[in-house]
């Protein structure tokens, strides 16, 4: 069987057993088994497949039917266009929180111009995609990514490797819920999250996917989806500098009340922006202390 006959056959039988894009599965996963890059396979459409390689393709296609995503099986995805590993100890990084780290990058070339010195601290930064991607953008920025997986500051630890950023960014396993966050070097000038914000209830809703393959504890709050703002809401002035912003990540519906939770607070809206779907996904706050 040759690659081009294999992605076909692969690409029917996938679809009819309803797996969301069939064909970008399949690339990957033969991607993976054959060691090259996407561009690669239609470069060597007519090659045959050695016996070995197809019992390879077969294994992940078969996981990847029991419903794992095909980032775990692959072991890496691409955020901000540069591919970050991943394992099942990291939440797999969504398209979404690339327009967070767009969101933020722009409140850094307004506000810190010329490679100014600015600080960031990611509450729950998983496979470190978040801070890595500014770093990446932004020559005068120092970082901090603190999570309450060791496992998960691991993956961090070896993306930051992987893009050559490890000397401007600090990993610490710090539980944000139990306030433990003396150890950090406060102030930071940009405290950004994408934090667990999935309520129970919604939990057992999600795709099988999501629900029994990424870890539970960088999805949801067990509760309410508004625990973790609450958290930072309560730490705001404790972690901020004067003038220092708050931006994050929320799910569909929560706009409102994570609002009100930090103006409650003291801290003052300043951005509020919709997803490519139309939903208020990313929010911005500022700490304007009265001395
Ligand atoms: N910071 C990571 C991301 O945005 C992980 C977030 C999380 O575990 N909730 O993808």
């Amino acid at each position: 069987m040759t690659v081009s006959e294999l992605i076909r056959a692969s690409t029917e039988f996938l679809k009819e057993k309803n797996i969301l894009e069939p064909r970008l599965s399949t690339e990957l996963l033969l991607c993976h088994t054959l060691g090259c890059r996407r561009i690669d396979l239609y470069l060597q459409f007519d090659k045959p497949l050695l016996e070995t390689e197809l019992a390879r393709f077969r294994e992940s296609t078969r996981r990847r039917l029991r419903g794992e995503p095909v980032q775990y099986i692959v072991g890496e995805t691409e955020f901000y266009g540069r591919p970050f590993h991943v394992t099942p100890d990291v939440l797999i990084p969504r398209p979404e929180t690339e327009l967070l780290c767009e969101t933020v990058l722009e409140h850094i070339g307004k506000k810190f111009p010329d490679a100014a010195p600015v600080s960031i601290l990611d509450i729950g930064t998983g496979s470190g995609n978040i801070p890595i991607t500014l770093l990446l953008h932004a020559p005068g920025l120092r970082a901090t990514g603190i999570d309450v997986s060791g496992k998960a500051l691991d993956v961090a630890r070896k993306n930051a490797e992987r893009h050559q950023v490890a000397d401007r960014l600090r990993l610490e396993k710090v539980d944000i819920l139990e306030g433990d966050t003396d150890s950090l070097q406060t102030p930071f000038d940009i405290v950004v999250s994408n934090p667990p914000y999935v309520s129970a209830d919604d939990f057992s809703d999600l795709q099988v996917e999501i629900r029994d393959y990424e870890p539970r504890v960088a999805t949801t709050d067990e509760s309410d989806g508004l625990t973790f703002f609450r958290a930072i809401a309560d730490r705001a002035k404790h972690l901020l500098r004067h003038g220092g912003a708050v931006m994050l990540e929320i799910g569909m519906g929560q706009a409102d009340a994570v609002q009100e939770i930090f103006t409650r607070k003291g801290l003052r809206p300043f951005h509020r922006q919709a997803d490519l779907d139309g939903i208020d996904r990313i929010l911005g706050f500022t700490y304007e202390s009265k001395e």
